[in-house]
């Protein structure tokens, strides 16, 4: 397969925009970010435009090529938009990157997939803390701090008076932190794609930003996004070499279709 440099990556996804038309939508969308922060396109529209070996690319190394889409976005918006962080979100997927939740392989990890399935769980929406912004209780300092997921990341010292994490204590200020919209889904496969008796087997798939707050349980969905995972516990809290999957959603896609009879207990609806 192909291999592209990022220069390159960048360079595709601007000319596809600017080409395919898209360039007056992300100037709108810009204008009226956050309140929209996005821009949709098929996997169709970028095989139109390039053939199968840019998309394949995409579908085969995602995260970055995502990444240099938004870069590419903001090349185009210039210096005029600096505080946009607008997302590509790609839908309709081929039939051969489509998959059934009992489908998914060791191959299909960290690769864009679709997988189709009825929308078991939807947490509550809820902020989630992507640069924390700490004080230091020694000299008044502020310190930004990128957040990752797992648990809240405190700076190691502080960068102004150089005391270590042990020295001084470090407290959050909500207000100069930046959060952003959160959701977890759980689908299940439906019942029409089960044999005999068959139990259905469920993903989760992790959602934010302007994709929160769309689907509800029943909902026949296409979550479209990255195949992840983490490690499994072990035990004594080692880490496991089995991973437990989940999807980090670029796009959803809801399906008309209602399937009546998913039972959902009243904790799931709640969750
Ligand atoms: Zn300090």
């Amino acid at each position: 397969m192909k291999n592209y440099s990022e220069d390159e990556v960048r360079e595709n996804f601007k000319i596809f925009f600017e080409e395919e038309g898209l360039t007056s939508e992300i100037i709108r969308v810009a204008e009226n970010y956050p309140d929209d922060r996005s821009i949709e396109i098929t996997y169709g529209d970028l095989m139109d435009h390039f053939d199968v070996e840019f998309p394949e690319y995409i579908h085969e190394n995602p995260r970055t090529c995502l990444e240099l889409a938004t870069e590419a976005i903001n090349e185009i918006l210039g210096s005029s938009y600096e505080d946009t962080s607008i997302r590509l979100r790609i839908k309709d997927l081929p039939a051969a990157h489509n998959k059934g939740v009992r489908e998914l392989r060791a191959d299909d990890l960290t690769k864009f997939i679709g997988v189709t399935g009825l929308v078991r769980k939807a947490t509550e929406v809820r902020p989630r803390i992507t640069i924390a912004v700490f004080q230091c209780m020694r000299c008044g300092a502020k310190i930004k701090q990128h957040q990752n997921i797992g648990k809240i990341e405190e700076p190691m010292e502080c960068q102004s008076c150089g005391k270590s994490a042990n020295k001084t204590s470090f407290k959050l200020i909500l207000e100069d932190s930046e959060f952003t919209d959160y959701q977890t889904l759980e689908i299940q496969e439906s019942p029409e794609d089960l044999r005999g008796g068959e139990q259905p087997q469920r993903l989760k798939g992790w959602t934010k930003e302007d994709m929160v707050g769309i689907v509800s349980p029943g909902d026949r969905i296409v979550m479209n996004g990255i195949l992840d995972g983490t490690p499994k516990s072990g035990p004594g809290g080692s880490k496991s070499r089995t991973f437990n999957i989940f999807m980090r959603l670029n796009s959803i896609e809801v399906q008309d279709y209602e399937y009546k009879d998913v039972k959902l207990s009243e904790e799931d609806k709640t969750r």
